[in-house]
């Protein structure tokens, strides 16, 4: 068992944004990977905006993603309370430990955090003001993706603001501090937060955790950060869209980490296995939809058909496609088919819906297309010959067949096959033709064809 404790401290919002759920993700891999523990804490110091909705949006994605935490909200643990809103007691103790060491005083009602070292009067151009500084030791951040960061606090910084309420900083490393955290992962937009941090553990006089900021996610046309407002962002679109979680989770671990030989498509097992700080990169990840879709089609490709069925099932009976009643030998037959072709579960309905109600529209461009001609009926003719005559229906055989009349009326086999599609789906996109039309069956076919030259 390994020591390492890690957190994710999201403030709920409403939203669970695709730049959290990766910072989620890279805590929990890493407590993964070393066997430590991934603690859930709720920085829900902000009253007005934190609601129950905001919390349910969170814990709700995090359950779909799989990640689950050892501590927290729900499973309780020996570090709590976990939400800061309960944690008044051990942050006013903790106030009470900088102030017994001269490090809190009072000014304009709020209480600051006093840095060592000597004060000095500035004009501040941005300000437009004279304001106190402090000539003030740098600190160091050794940084697990950033390498060794310098930086130096020279003013002084509000802990408890004049309503009461203890501040981000302070309330963040207190919590760190009392939850035992060994390691601190998070967005590079704490980075700047950070050597305040570090002034705090040293005010506690305890050992800081080792930190690892990770890079930014730009937006896919590579123009700053991506924000809750841009397509993609949001983690709830994506499971309400029926994307397949392990793709997303895949996707999301490549957002900043590599693991150097450009392998995209891994298992989460693979992931945890292969993830460390070594493979996070310092640059920007951008955010890749294309790679996403691919990555979410190559699940659909390599899923069983169990899972398959369970994933689709609800969204094909919600389309009324498929009840009770519907054969489920049939339905995997069909899904097993498709799966091959689609991109997502969301463009499955309307990819598989003429397997499964027999009033499918016919796309007017195309149809006309196939009408027009003078061989169509001849063709339809020595379609509708063969197929009666066919006695096992299976894709093998079909095409003999087909070939046999093709050869006979001095014609390419392909000749037949848009007017096959047209007749038994209604367009000119799909699966392989003459797997489909043995899932189909031939009494389904036959009733198709026919009732197509009835009515065209
Ligand atoms: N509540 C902070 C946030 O949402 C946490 C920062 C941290 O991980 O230290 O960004």
């Amino acid at each position: 068992m390994s020591n390492v404790r890690v957190r994710f401290a999201p403030s709920p919002t409403g939203f669970f944004h695709i730049g959290s759920a990766r910072t989620a993700l890279f805590n929990w891999l890493y407590a993964k990977h070393t066997g430590g523990k991934f603690i859930l804490r709720i920085e829900d110091t902000d009253q007005n905006r934190n609601t129950d909705d905001a919390l349910d949006l969170l814990l709700q994605g995090m359950k779909w993603l799989g990640m689950d935490w050892d501590e927290g909200p729900n499973v309780g643990g020996d570090f709590g309370p976990y939400f800061q809103s309960q944690r008044k007691a051990i942050y006013d103790e903790h106030l009470k430990i900088l102030e017994d060491k001269g490090r809190v005083y009072k000014k304009d009602g709020a209480l600051w955090f006093k840095l060592l070292g000597e004060r000095y009067i500035k004009f501040d151009p941005f300000h437009k003001a004279e304001i106190e500084k402090v000539r003030n030791e740098p600190v160091f951040i050794e940084d697990e993706v950033r390498g060794r960061v310098e930086r130096t606090e020279d003013r002084d910084f509000v802990i408890v603001r004049s309503n009461g309420e203890p501040s981000f900083h302070f309330v963040n490393v207190v919590d760190d501090i009392t939850m035992g955290i060994t390691h601190v992962i998070r967005g590079e937009d704490h980075l700047s937060n950070t050597s305040k941090h570090i002034e705090l553990y040293k005010a506690f006089g305890v050992d800081t955790p080792i930190f690892a900021h990770i890079p930014l996610i730009l937006k896919e046309s590579g123009s700053g950060k991506m924000s809750k407002r841009d397509r993609g962002a949001l983690i709830d679109e994506y499971e309400k869209r029926l994307f397949i979680s392990e793709a997303i989770i895949n996707y999301i671990s490549l957002l900043g980490w590599s693991p150097k030989d450009d392998t995209d498509k891994m298992s989460v097992e693979t992931i945890i296995k292969r993830f460390d700080f070594p493979g996070i990169n310092k640059g920007s990840a951008r955010f890749d939809e294309a790679k996403l879709m691919a990555l979410n089609s190559d699940y659909i490709k390599a899923m069983p058909v169990k899972r398959l069925i369970e994933l689709t099932l609800p969204v094909l009976k919600e389309s009324n496609l498929v009840d009770a009643d519907t054969d489920l030998e049939y339905l995997s037959r069909v899904l097993v088919l498709c799966q091959e072709k689609v991109k997502s579960i969301e463009t499955l309905v309307d990819f598989t819906n003429y397997f499964f109600q027999d009033n499918y529209e016919f796309e007017p461009k195309a149809l006309q297309r196939i009408l027009i001609g003078d061989e169509s009926n001849a063709l339809f003719s020595e379609l509708m010959l063969v197929f009666e005559k066919t006695e096992l229906f299976e894709a093998l055989e079909l095409e003999a067949s087909l070939r046999t009349i093709a050869e006979q009326s001095n014609r390419k086999i392909f000749t037949y096959f848009p007017l096959i599609r047209m007749a038994v789906s209604g367009r000119m996109g799909g699966p392989d033709l003459l797997p489909m039309l043995e899932v189909m069956g031939k009494e389904r076919v036959l009733t198709r064809l026919q009732s197509f030259a009835e009515k065209f």
